[in-house]
């Protein structure tokens, strides 16, 4: 077998390169896997501008981490998993003793253990991951499909944690992929979806992806006063950040109705602040939730929501291209906002 692969090494701000590197070994437990999708994602995005991501990935590294591929070789002990079995494996595992996950609450683990590299030909999964968040991707679902596990886990986690029900209205400030995954999911909970965003290409894709109204919100705009004419001027029941600026964290507030909830999913940069009306969120009784990251729970209930076909790649992935292609893609999403995802084959 070889012993050298290509793969995408991340060594600062927008400095990455695609090179020959040694192939991953594994140790008891682990796997060796075939990439055969990785899909970017707004956070490679940021990583890839800022150098650096405070609890992700510390350069130089390799990097990607939303995968799908198929099994190279299984360490020792492992008995779920054998050669040629096609897998999607989360891009982290909590430790399980803490005192948060003893809580259920394993994505705040005190040793989440992240793993980078899914932009390689091969990569290893740690043990960890093998045991908690891997899983056999079932027949009909593509790799692209399965990538999708990741960050739909994310989203689907930060849309129940809003207590979302049927027939709610739901607002969704931001249309990029996980604006849009938050617009397609509130649909298939049976909710009434206003989206808001920056361009018309955005507010056609959510509109592709269902949703019921679509607002076009111009810079330093406030679209407060259009989002209560669509609800008899009460506001939304739930309101989705999913931008991650101060802004429109403080825009959200003002779209919730009396005893909404705000999730403020978007992360903004360190050392952001925000400013909200305290007596609005006393005497209107708002709630506020901030979700970050998933949990095994929610892997496992996203692998069966795209296995259901409620969530599949072609609604989120508008390009495909070879790992050599990684710096211009990069390149490319970082100076177009309202990207969709790049499949990237290596
Ligand atoms: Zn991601
Ligand atoms: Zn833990």
């Amino acid at each position: 077998m070889k012993t050298e692969m290509l793969a995408a090494v991340l060594y600062g701000r927008e400095d990455l390169k695609i090179e020959p590197v040694a192939i991953p070994g594994i140790d008891n437990g682990d796997l060796l896997v075939r990439v055969k999708a990785a899909l970017t994602c707004g956070t490679d995005v940021k990583v890839f501008r800022r150098g650096y991501h405070a609890r992700m990935i510390v350069p130089p590294a390799l990097f990607g981490h939303e995968l799908a591929g198929d099994v190279v070789a299984a360490g020792e002990g492992v008995e779920r998993f054998r050669p040629g079995d096609r897998v999607v494996a989360a891009n982290s595992a909590p430790c399980g003793r803490c005192f948060y996950c003893l809580r259920e609450q394993e994505n705040l683990c005190e040793d989440l253990l992240f793993n980078n590299g899914a932009y390689a030909e091969y990569i290893r999964i740690p043990a960890r991951i093998v045991e908690t968040n891997t899983y056999i991707i079932p027949r009909g679902v593509t790799y692209q499909d399965a990538a999708l596990v990741e960050p739909l886990a994310c989203v689907m986690r930060g849309l129940e944690e809003t207590g979302v029900r049927a027939g709610d209205t739901l607002a969704v400030i931001g249309l990029g992929p996980i604006g849009l995954m938050f617009v397609r999911l509130a649909k298939v909970y049976g909710a009434r979806v206003i989206a808001l965003g920056r361009r018309q290409s955005q507010l056609d894709r959510a509109a592709g992806m269902g949703a019921d109204e679509l607002l076009l919100v111009p810079d330093a705009a406030e679209p407060v006063d259009a989002v209560r004419a669509l609800t008899s001027g009460r506001g939304v029941d739930i309101a989705i950040e999913a931008v991650g600026a101060p802004e429109t964290w403080e825009l959200a507030v003002k779209l919730v109705r009396r005893g909404g909830t705000v999730n403020f999913f978007g992360g903004c940069p360190n050392d952001s602040r925000i400013g909200i009306e305290a007596a609005l969120l006393h005497y209107s009784e708002v709630s506020c939730k901030a979700s970050f990251h998933h949990t095994p729970a929610y892997i496992r209930k996203a692998l069966d929501c795209v296995t259901r076909g409620e969530i599949s790649a072609r609604d989120f992935v508008n390009r495909e291209e070879p790992l050599t292609n990684l710096l211009e893609v990069m390149r490319y999403l970082m100076s177009h906002n309202g990207h969709m995802k790049t499949a990237i084959l290596p």
